[in-house]
């Protein structure tokens, strides 16, 4: 892609919490694996130690796997709950529909995904039900799986309650439960609670939990808390060409970010800053919040000029995602962004 001005790709953009770059503890224990030989292909303490300390945060046994990016963390691990002709039941917002060119379909050889009109970004136990019970006849895909995404495409982030009740949905109709933490840790800091208490306990079969928005150069941790679903997954990611050969450098950062909550810091203070952006933008004449911010996003209806005077200004966000402007808050962002983008918005606004 070409730009007009290099100059406006240097200050921090609110386009997505992907244009950030590494944060500096991920730098740290990356340049620190950087050090001499070590076994290949996952072989090496890095990914041991990195494994051990996601077993730690989850308080429990859990099988991981780090792969590049999410699509592959997403659809490898949909693959894994299903046959060929089950189907995995999402919301119509969820990134696995939207965003991922087909990938889940693709890597499970056809796995049908069926959509359920999102409350909020959210999946309702009411619309699992409905979709399940709809059909029962062999003409049908199976419902086989569940996908939730925590915390949301749409800023919003399921309570324990609410995780709850799709946990008995899903237990009653015989659905596995697989989790998009794509922003995870956002999910975490915002509902205050042990890891555990919205993955595991609530019937999540498998997380697929984001580093790279959180502030690692590239890498997400499969983690299966059903062991017995991980059976040959190292199989589907060698095939899959997310076997990362050196993999000490996928792993490693991992451990920056989850030594001392490094990861929850970043979550608090993104979650932080989107609720302050928030509150700035609700008193802004003919800006509208779209959606209620309990994670690191912000979606707000704004009128078409002002979004193309702001662009003009050298700001970057997105238009397509739930039907508004979305403003996403990075590990880096700072009060004074938050205050330079409120500015610019207000002015245009008046
Ligand atoms: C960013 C994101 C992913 C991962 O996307 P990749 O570009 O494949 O790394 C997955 N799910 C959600 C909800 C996301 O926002």
């Amino acid at each position: 892609m070409r730009h007009k001005s290099p100059r406006s790709f240097e200050k921090r953009q609110f386009a997505s919490d992907n244009y950030s770059g590494i944060c500096p503890e991920a730098w740290a224990a990356l340049s620190e694996a950087n050090n001499g030989h070590a076994p290949s292909y996952g072989e090496d303490r890095w990914t041991a130690e990195a494994s051990n300390k996601l077993r730690e945060i989850f308080e429990i046994d859990c099988e991981v796997y780090f792969t590049f990016n999410g699509t592959a963390a997403n659809s490898l691990a949909l693959a894994s709950l299903c046959q060929s002709y089950h189907s995995i039941i999402c919301s119509d917002a969820a990134h696995v529909e939207t965003d991922e060119c087909g990938a889940p379909e693709f890597f499970s050889n056809g796995t049908k995904i069926l959509l359920a009109p999102n409350r909020a970004g959210k999946l309702t136990p009411e619309a699992v039900r409905e979709i399940v019970e709809k059909r029962s006849d062999i003409h049908y895909p199976k419902p086989r799986a569940i996908s939730l995404t925590q915390s949301t495409e749409l800023g919003t982030v399921y309570s324990v309650a609410e995780l709850d009740a799709i946990r008995e949905v899903a237990h009653k109709l015989d659905l596995s439960v697989h989790m998009d933490g794509a922003r995870f840790s956002n999910a975490v800091a915002s509902l205050n609670v042990a890891p555990k208490e919205i993955t595991w306990k609530v019937g999540v079969d498998v997380l697929c939990f984001g580093g790279t928005k959180i502030g690692l150069p590239v890498g997400e941790a499969v983690v299966f808390f059903n062991k017995e679903l991980a059976a040959e997954f190292d199989y589907r990611c060698k095939q899959a060409g997310q076997l990362a050969s050196k993999m000490r450098f996928l792993s490693a950062p991992w451990l920056g970010l989850l030594t001392e909550d490094v990861w929850l810091k970043y979550g608090h203070e993104t979650n932080r800053l989107a609720r302050m952006l928030a509150a700035g933008i609700s008193v802004i004449n003919g800006a509208e919040l779209l959606y209620p911010c309990e994670a690191n996003g912000v979606f707000v209806r704004l009128p078409e000029r002002v979004c193309i005077r702001l662009r003009e200004r050298g700001w970057h966000f997105y238009g397509f995602i739930g039907n508004a402007s979305r403003f996403m808050c990075s590990w880096d962002t700072t009060e004074a962004d938050v205050a330079a983008l409120l500015g610019d918005l207000k002015e245009l606004s008046s």
